[in-house]
């Protein structure tokens, strides 16, 4: 939530010269120069200069990467990542700003750990990390949890994420909580009656012999979620839409409440298809979806009726993913190849335009959050710089996240993330770009 490693009583100043500037909602899109100071973006336009200089020509400058849905794993599960590795594997990934989910051992439903794990932000994490409480006591759905008190101690907002609430009126009622306390709810939109398979139910799952969930294990649990957001007036996000008729459904209530929705690289780029590997690595839920909904999907977020893009970066140690489809823990990596995977595979191929792409992984995310993913002067200097034009393949031992359970590993990416700066700090730096070794740095 801080900016890290601020030095403060130092004025710094950075300019970055020539990048091709991309910030939608602020008409930015062309060849110009950012100035950095003290944190902030101080000016965006043509012939900037400073007493620190960059030479970015050749790259492109966005708004830094805003993810709203993440998992740490802290406190309690470090051995898959932790905050300095999550934050770093953001960092990586172009992200300036992410929020944590709260399927945590303990389960983030009490103030004190919500203050202990605010405080081990602090300290630890060099982006912008914001806190979700459970919805309900061990996310259980049963009790709800102290939310005014949550909120008091640090949480931004509250989630069953990994589970949801599978009680229609329990989950009302948990709604109108939220909103008395001021908070938004992160919807996990899952049907436990309907969801008892591995991976998709559809041709593959059936060739591969493996227990299906049907799509409406999550289209019923969207439309309830939808309904009850839209009579209770609540805040209400969904996340991880994976299916063509959950979008649609979106798409019907939108105007009807206070809700906004994300889909996930993962459900943007790969299909059940691969459940015929019976590889461990592919098991995730929702589970990976036909072509149709793959498509349906994308549409809806290239139409706007999906707000975001969210990554579900869920990192787990080899010995829980070199399993069977059956044994294998659900969940990918998605901080470092969100948008190499997603310019690649959808604006390389014609399915997304570039400027949507960016808003929908810094603009739209940044004013959920608030006050993020802008490049307006005054804005939080987090910015991304990207290299579209290099090459290079996804490798398992040079990811930042101390696990490598990316589905994209081994694949050929079509652009890089160079360059990070939260708060005018320099976060990632790949091709030593800030120290000069590439571009060159005049002080
Ligand atoms: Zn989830």
């Amino acid at each position: 939530m801080k900016a890290p490693n601020t030095r403060s009583g130092e004025s710094r100043e950075l300019v970055i010269r020539g990048a091709h500037v991309l910030d939608p909602p602020s008409g930015l899109d062309g060849m110009m120069d950012v100035k950095v100071s003290d944190g902030r973006i101080a000016e965006v336009g043509i012939g900037i200069r400073g007493s620190r200089e960059i030479d970015a020509d050749g790259l492109h400058l966005f708004p830094g990467f805003v993810d709203v849905h993440a998992h740490w794993r802290s406190p309690g599960q470090e051995h898959k990542e932790d905050i300095e590795s999550g934050a770093a594997a953001a960092a990586a990934g172009g992200f300036t700003s992410v929020v944590m989910m709260p399927n945590t051992d303990p389960v983030v439903d009490k103030p004190i750990v919500v203050s202990g794990l605010a405080k081990r932000i602090s300290e630890e994490s060099r982006v912008r990390a914001y806190i979700t409480a459970a919805l309900h006591v061990g996310l259980k759905g049963e009790r709800l949890t102290e939310m005014r008190l949550l909120k008091e101690a640090g949480a931004f907002c509250v989630s069953d994420d990994g589970l949801g609430t599978q009680s229609a009126g329990v989950l009302r009622n948990a709604m109108l909580y939220a909103k008395s306390a001021g908070l938004p709810v992160i919807l996990h939109c899952e049907d436990h009656t309907l969801s008892t398979g591995v991976v998709h139910d559809g041709a593959h799952a059936a060739l591969a012999g493996l227990p299906g969930i049907p799509a409406s294990a999550e289209d019923v649990a969207t439309a309830t979620g939808l309904i009850l957001a839209a009579e209770t007036g609540a805040r209400v996000h969904i996340t991880h839409v994976s299916t063509e008729l959950s979008a649609a459904l979106v798409g019907f209530f939108k105007d009807k409440g206070d809700i906004s929705s994300d889909t996930t690289p993962h459900h943007l780029t790969l299909t059940d298809e691969l459940v015929s590997t019976l590889d461990g690595m592919y098991r995730v839920n929702p589970p990976l979806r036909p072509d149709d909904d793959r498509d349906g999907v994308g549409g809806a977020l290239r139409d706007g009726v999906l707000d975001f893009v969210a990554t579900d970066h869920a990192p787990h140690a080899s010995e829980e993913k070199d399993l069977p489809l059956e044994e294998a823990s659900p969940g990918f990596l998605g901080h470092e190849m969100a948008f190499p995977a997603l310019y690649t595979e959808l604006v390389t191929g014609g399915k997304l335009s570039l400027p949507r792409l960016v808003e929908a992984m810094s603009c739209a995310p940044g004013r959920w959050v608030g006050g993020s993913g802008s490049l307006t002067a005054g804005s939080p200097a987090d910015i991304a710089l990207v290299d579209l034009s290099e090459e290079w393949t996804v490798n398992r031992d040079t990811m930042a996240s101390k696990s490598s359970n990316s589905p994209y590993v081994g694949k050929a990416m079509a652009s890089r993330i160079v360059g990070t700066i939260v708060g005018g700090e320099i976060v990632h730096d790949i091709h030593d770009i800030f120290s000069g070794a590439k571009f060159g740095i005049r002080a």
